[in-house]
């Protein structure tokens, strides 16, 4: 008899139907002998929709009342669950992050999960309960509802997974496992049977939504063997494993983009020691993170641009501080674009084969794709193009390093 840590999303639970789908396959692995604990988000759509209401009240909505908004998504989607298994007979209780003592800092909408008492939840298993558990949400010390950031239910799952020392933490999904890039884009994608932490976390942290970033870092820190599956077929779906040795043995795993980035371009900024700090030190300060950034120095000598990127969510305020910014420091020019996207090829393998790089640069050229910024780490290169060349660059890729085909062994 083994523990898992089971978590549905949204879409797995987008309808009452959906729901019910989902408790009967809870209740197959239950009738197996497992012991269950299952993590859900808000029904598909849900989370945008309590967004929107917000929005509709005021554009900058208070971070602490957008979270007791947000967080009630799922607090319905644990009910319908649970009344769910009740009907086919099987015990369960569904509770609130708060209830099961997620505790997190108070950073409202992107908040850290710090601990989790799982005495309640071992109780329940004890007494033969399924333990459903809202995803997204934890509780701050002073009491205040917190929720995790978006996607955060993985998060929620994982974290679980390792107060309770599952066995298993499994992620079902709309898609069957970790594709070679998102399927939606490039249908030819391949499913991976297994995928490091390592490589993970950066198709996470460079747009790959199929797992949120944090829940990657809970899994690797503290060693939750962590499988993404179908909600709606068997299947074995994707294991995030440690073991490289037994890794497909690929240069590339995989194509990770993002829609979400905005650039700004500072143009003759007098060059000297601390520039760097004095623009991009009060970017910063107002909580906005900055990506790359690429320092030029202009042909005068005198004077140095630079140039990086944000989530473009912030990119608003960014361009209205680098503005101020620049204009007390005498810098010539500021300019920006929020049409532009970035496209990472990600893999181990890069570690030990050169000419990767160019041959990513030849595709895009060969695509007539213009390269606007590049940044690379031992195991991925990521490039910034326009908006409108995504698919067609991610396609090209995928196809210039044949990711449709299972890697020689
Ligand atoms: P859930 O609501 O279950 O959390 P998400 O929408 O957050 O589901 O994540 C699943 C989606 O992630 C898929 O529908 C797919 O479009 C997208 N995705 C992006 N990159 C990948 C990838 N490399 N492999 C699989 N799915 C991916
Ligand atoms: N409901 C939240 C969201 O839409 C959390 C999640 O689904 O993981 O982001
Ligand atoms: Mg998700």
């Amino acid at each position: 008899m083994s523990l898992i840590v089971q978590k549905f999303g949204g879409t797995s639970v987008g309808t009452t139907e959906r729901i019910e789908a989902v408790a009967d396959k809870i209740k197959r692995y239950r009738d197996a002998g497992h012991d269950l604990v299952v993590v859900v988000s808000a029904m598909s759509g849900e989370t945008d929709r309590l967004l929107g209401l917000a929005r509709a009240i005021t554009d900058q909505p208070v971070p602490r009342e957008l979270d007791v908004l947000l967080s009630t998504g799922e607090q319905v989607t644990i009910a319908l669950l649970s009344l769910a298994l009740e009907k086919r007979g099987c015990p369960a209780r569904s509770y609130t992050g708060s209830q099961v003592h997620i505790l997190t800092d108070s950073a409202h909408n992107k908040a850290r999960i710090q601990d989790i008492d799982g005495s309640r939840v071992r109780q329940d298993l004890d007494a033969g309960r399924v333990v459903v558990v809202a995803g997204f949400q934890g509780v701050d010390e002073q009491g205040n509802i917190t929720t995790l950031g978006r996607g955060g239910s993985d998060t929620t799952a994982v974290a679980l997974a390792a107060a309770l020392n599952a066995d298993e933490c499994q992620i079902f999904t709309d898609v069957d496992g970790v594709y070679t890039t998102d399927p939606r884009v490039v249908p030819q994608a391949r499913r991976l049977e297994r995928i490091t932490f390592e490589e993970m976390l950066e198709m996470a942290s460079l747009g790959s939504k199929v797992l949120q970033i944090r829940a990657v870092e809970f899994a690797g820190k503290y060693n939750v063997p962590l499988r993404v599956l179908s909600s709606f077929e068997e299947g074995e779906g994707t294991l995030i494993t440690y073991e490289e040795g037994t890794m497909e043995n690929a240069l590339i795993s995989g194509i990770a983009f993002n829609r979400d980035e905005a650039k700004l371009t500072i143009l003759g900024v007098p060059d000297q020691p601390g520039v760097a700090h004095k623009l991009l030190g009060p970017v910063a300060e107002a909580n906005i993170e900055i990506d790359m950034i690429i320092q030029n120095v202009a042909p005068d000598g005198g004077t140095t641009d630079f140039t990086f990127t944000v989530h473009r969510n912030d990119y608003p305020r960014a361009l209205e501080i680098v503005r101020q910014v620049a204009g007390e420091m005498g810098a010539r020019e500021v300019s920006g674009d929020d049409r532009i996207v970035k496209i990472s090829l990600v893999g181990v393998g890069m570690r030990s084969h050169a000419g990767i790089a160019s041959e990513m640069f030849e595709t895009l050229a060969r695509e007539g794709i213009n390269i606007r910024m590049i940044s690379t780490s031992e195991i991925k290169i990521s490039v910034v193009v326009d908006e409108k060349y995504l698919e067609l660059g991610v396609r090209a890729l995928h196809d210039a390093f044949q990711l449709d085909q299972a890697p020689q062994q």
